[in-house]
């Protein structure tokens, strides 16, 4: 059992929000989901030069909980190393975030899609809380802990974690 705080970072779409609260649940049955206040993004965080916001900024600056804090964020994130990153979490002050910047299929020329902005968004956000919860990377394409080095790996993935990464959760 565990509990996760979501906190909106910037301007995030509530009606997504509010389908993520809802989709999350249903994945993680076991665990409790708290939507919190939103709060700017830290101007800290922005790199001019590349426009975009340091992962590792934003999510050490989210507010502390008992418990885990997810940020949800649609500003475009990186960190040293990285293009983008769609998300980042750092296990052990507890918070993690995650970006739908890259996730809107009209960030590549497509028409918007509410539902497959919400399943890729599910996605990462599993993602991030599995590895706050001590999961790390899987090897099976498929399973929602394996790395999304592009948009495509995201979409090839499932939201649901593989066997044996569901056993590793039941266990801890
Ligand atoms: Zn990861
Ligand atoms: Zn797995």
């Amino acid at each position: 059992m565990a509990t996760a705080h979501i906190v909106p970072v910037g301007m995030v779409d509530i009606e997504l929000l509010r389908a993520l609260l809802n989709l999350l649940p249903s994945i993680l049955p076991n665990w409790i989901f708290e939507l919190n206040n939103p709060v700017p993004p830290p101007i800290k965080a922005y790199s001019a030069e590349r426009k975009q916001y340091k992962a590792s900024v934003i999510a050490l600056y989210l507010p502390k909980f008992s418990g885990y804090t997810l940020g949800i964020t649609p500003y475009d994130i990186y960190e040293e190393g990285f293009n983008f990153l769609f998300g980042l979490a750092m296990p052990k002050v507890g918070k993690a975030i995650v970006s739908y910047h890259r996730l809107r299929p009209e960030f590549y020329g497509f028409t918007p899609n509410f539902k497959l902005l919400l399943e890729r968004l599910g996605k990462e956000a599993v993602h991030e809380l599995l590895h706050l919860h001590g999961l790390h990377h899987c090897p099976n394409s498929k399973c929602v802990m394996s790395f999304s080095n592009s948009l495509l790996d995201t979409d090839l993935k499932e939201i649901m974690p593989c066997e044996q990464c569901r056993r590793k959760i039941t266990s801890s």
